[in-house]
């Protein structure tokens, strides 16, 4: 299933450079989300990050950070029997939220949780396309620990293995398709 998952992603992921800004090279994932078996593939693939080695399920979410980590992590989702959580940036959620500020590779952003999307004592499930710098993955662990829960995992379909995303996130498990 993950050779599958591989395969995907190698197929259907389109390097774009300079883009959005000259010195990056964007990870197009639009040709993956609009192939089938590729979307599948690589859904079932990052839903293994929720399961331990006999195949239970062992975290209560799964969250998505905007914007793509969305499309992947609601379907991760519902693959695991379990509810979806959006991170958004700022001003985009209605209720009381905790906020994390943090850098990107390009720019820098607030993301919020609502107070009482992640329960205390809840595992969770991080999910997004790409880890870069780590930034995202670090402010949504906080987040998450705002709230009283704590990260189980991430899990990501590419990896920049020349940023230090890893040491970024420190000891929370990385789940990676694809090292770029
Ligand atoms: P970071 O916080 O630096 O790990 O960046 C991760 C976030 O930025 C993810 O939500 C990605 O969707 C996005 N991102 C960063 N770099 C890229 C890239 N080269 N291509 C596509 N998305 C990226």
């Amino acid at each position: 299933a993950v050779e599958a998952a591989r395969a995907a992603l190698a197929r259907l992921v389109l390097d774009v450079p300079d883009f959005p800004e000259p010195g990056i090279v964007f990870k197009d994932i639009t040709p993956l989300l609009a192939d089938h078996a590729g979307l599948t593939a690589v859904v079932a693939a990052l839903a293994e990050a929720g399961r331990d080695a006999e195949g239970n399920v062992v975290v209560d979410k799964v969250l998505g950070m905007e914007a793509r980590g969305f499309i992947l992590a609601a379907p991760v989702a519902l693959a695991l029997g379990i509810g979806f959580v959006p991170v958004r940036k700022v001003g985009k959620l209605p209720r009381e939220t905790h906020a994390v500020s943090y850098a990107l590779e390009y720019g820098e952003a607030t993301l919020e949780l609502h107070r009482d999307a992640v329960a205390p004592g809840e595992r969770v499930l991080l999910v997004d396309d790409v880890l870069a710098t780590g930034g995202t993955v670090k402010a949504t662990r906080e987040l998450v620990e705002a709230c009283g829960g704590s990260a189980h995992a991430v899990a990501v379909l590419m990896e920049l293995g020349f940023l230090p995303g890893r040491e970024t996130v420190g000891d929370l498990p990385v789940t990676t398709l694809m090292t770029v």
